[in-house]
């Protein structure tokens, strides 16, 4: 049997999807033998109504007292979901019919709900057609995410990290946390590159802490299950309740749709798309980086470096006209939302020079706005500058932006093999 739920938290008043998920991990041995680990999937991450980062669960238990874990799940949503918060809408999804067509429906829709908008209907729909026992609360559209859950549980084959989820004791929710950052960056030196996003050295931050009131110590990412639960195990912090190692679609980029030009783009999607630098990058309040990227049918649209992304900023500001790039990144407001940055070949870069003198191969000087340039000493003339190609202060290559900003299931460049990678750390 598959059991996925979603929506159950709320921004302001704590709780956690995955906290619902380890909980049920742990209590559903009363009623059977729970299979393999349990999901944490990541959807579209541009969708408005997410808490914070999109987030469903999903769980397989082998048992012959199927209406005692419903009866125990349903239970355990109803005293935990944030029902008060107006933008909470739990649903959960029980999966028993395991055939061919159903787990080729879900699968699917697995697909489409991390890379496209789903309506709450259109879920619906899929629920009837595959005879699914399912709950929706309130406006029902934590469904579209326990669906998914089922989708990916039912269709294995999607690349891959994991995630070792420390949970607080339920007395300390909403205080500050304990965690001594010095053991988290001992941990990190020791597994990384194997996991990552413990820390973001460049923004000296440790990134690895949530800051929100919900259940969770902290997260580990990483390559697979030993890793992380190693990097875990050097931790020094608060007394935990309970932990949970989630298989999950976070750093897969599942999320992004590789597309052709600028007219296949649509408002709350991901993608990759390759074109060139269009207008100098320039500075607005707010400290966000913008450039227009053309593509090679000629159109153009805005790309964004939000101040967010720190010390990604940087390396936006010295991309030039025409240099050849391939963008990564989410479309709002008809905006690219730059996750990563593939620099193909750079533009050359030259500058205004007074011209030699041909006799004494000294630089003449000026001799006033457009009246071009003379050599003093030998009265040598030159009607124009010459340019002078200048040194690019970047190299090609894949970079992104920094551990403090990344998107759940952006892929970091520690993961991606075989390419020119600038990893950020
Ligand atoms: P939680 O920990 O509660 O899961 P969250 O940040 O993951 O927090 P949710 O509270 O789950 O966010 O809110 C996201 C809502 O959007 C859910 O109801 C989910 O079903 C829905 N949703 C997820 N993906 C899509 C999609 N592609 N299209 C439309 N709705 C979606």
């Amino acid at each position: 049997m598959i059991i996925s739920f979603d929506d159950t938290d709320s921004r302001s008043l704590g709780m956690c999807t995955t906290y619902l998920g380890a909980l049920l991990m742990d209590e559903l041995k009363a009623y059977g033998k729970p299979v393999g680990l349990p999901l944490l999937i990541r959807l579209n991450p541009t969708i408005p109504f997410k808490t914070r980062g999109n987030a469903a669960v999903a769980i397989k238990i082998e048992t012959s007292e199927r209406e005692k874990v419903k009866k125990h799940v349903i239970q355990r949503i109803e005293e935990l979901a944030q029902m008060e918060d107006e933008n909470t809408n739990p649903g959960v999804v029980f999966l028993e019919n395991n055939n061919e067509e159903v787990k080729n429906v879900l699968a699917a829709f697995f697909k489409r709900t991390v890379q496209h908008v789903i309506t709450i209907r259109q879920a619906k729909e899929i629920i009837e057609k595959c005879e699914l026992d399912a709950r929706g609360y309130k406006n029902g559209r934590g469904l579209i995410g326990a669906l998914a859950g089922c989708g990916a549980m039912l269709e294995e084959k999607w690349d891959h990290t994991y995630e070792y989820l420390s949970y607080r004791q339920k007395e300390t929710w909403g205080t500050q946390r304990f965690v001594d950052e010095n053991s988290v960056i001992r941990a990190d030196d020791a597994t990384y590159p194997n996991t990552w996003d413990n820390r973001d050295i460049a923004n000296n931050l440790v990134v690895c802490i949530p800051h929100s009131p919900d259940p969770v110590l902290y997260g580990i990412r990483g390559k697979t299950p030993e890793y992380v639960s190693h990097a875990a195990s050097m931790i020094e912090g608060e007394v935990t309740e309970r932990y949970a190692i989630y298989k999950t679609n976070q750093g897969t980029d599942m999320h992004l749709i590789p597309a052709e030009s600028i007219s296949n783009l649509q408002d709350m999607e991901s993608y990759i798309i390759q074109g060139f630098v269009a207008s100098t990058p320039r500075t607005i309040e707010g400290g966000h980086t913008l450039f227009l990227f053309r593509d090679k049918e000629g159109e153009e649209m805005e790309c964004a470096a939000f101040e967010p992304t720190k010390n990604f900023r940087e390396l936006i500001r010295k991309l030039i006209p025409g240099d050849h790039i391939t963008l990564h990144g989410s479309v709002k407001n008809k905006t690219l939302n730059i996750e990563k940055i593939d620099v193909i070949e750079l533009a050359e870069k030259c500058r205004k020079v007074n011209p030699l003198c041909p006799e004494c191969k000294k630089r003449m000087k000026s001799t006033g706005k457009g009246q071009g340039y003379r050599c003093r000493r030998c009265k040598t003339q030159a009607d124009t500058a010459i340019r002078s190609k200048v040194e690019r202060e970047i190299k090609t290559g894949m970079y992104e932006v920094p551990p403090c900003a990344r998107r759940h299931l952006s892929m970091p460049l520690v993961r991606k093999r075989g390419k020119d990678t600038h990893p950020s750390r």
